[in-house]
């Protein structure tokens, strides 16, 4: 998690200097490959929840608090990623169609994409900040089923 904070404010500091187009550059960069190292880890806690829902099944008990850590963490995440999203949308010199989502030119007027009239808002409409999780970060336990290999 140190190393993404520290992209975020490596992030914060380039927008506060925009005449850099080099930088820019490199950033926007170096900001995918964090969206890309975030969805896999997204990707990793759905198939832990996916497992974890199976074998509450199979077991015929629940835990709802392992599910509910399972869902913080991915909120988090997702959390992360959409400011990651925004920042490199900003370095861009783009924002979001609110109807499709795709990547809009600040001056067009129209989305490219589906058409939908672009409200003419200079400032990037951020997203909308889930609550963040809460900060103790919990290791997930493992479901009490020696027998599977997690
Ligand atoms: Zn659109």
């Amino acid at each position: 998690m140190g190393t993404l904070d520290s992209i975020f404010n490596k992030a914060r500091d380039v927008a506060n200097d925009m005449g850099k187009k080099a930088g820019d550059v490199v950033e926007v960069s170096k900001l995918k490959l964090s969206v890309v190292s975030l969805e896999s880890d997204i990707e990793k806690i759905y198939a832990k929840l996916g497992l974890m829902v199976y074998e509450m099944v199979k077991a015929g008990s629940e835990n709802r608090g392992l599910i509910d850590g399972c869902v913080a963490e991915i909120d988090a995440l997702k959390g992360k990623l959409g400011e990651i999203n925004a920042k490199v949308d900003e370095l861009k010199n783009v924002r979001r169609c609110d109807s499709c989502g795709a990547a809009v030119e600040l001056s067009a007027q129209f989305c490219p994409m589906c058409g939908n009239l672009i409200k003419s808002q200079p400032e990037a409409e951020a997203a909308p900040q889930e609550e963040a999780a809460p900060e103790e970060p919990q290791p997930p336990q493992e479901l009490e089923n020696p027998g599977v290999d997690a």
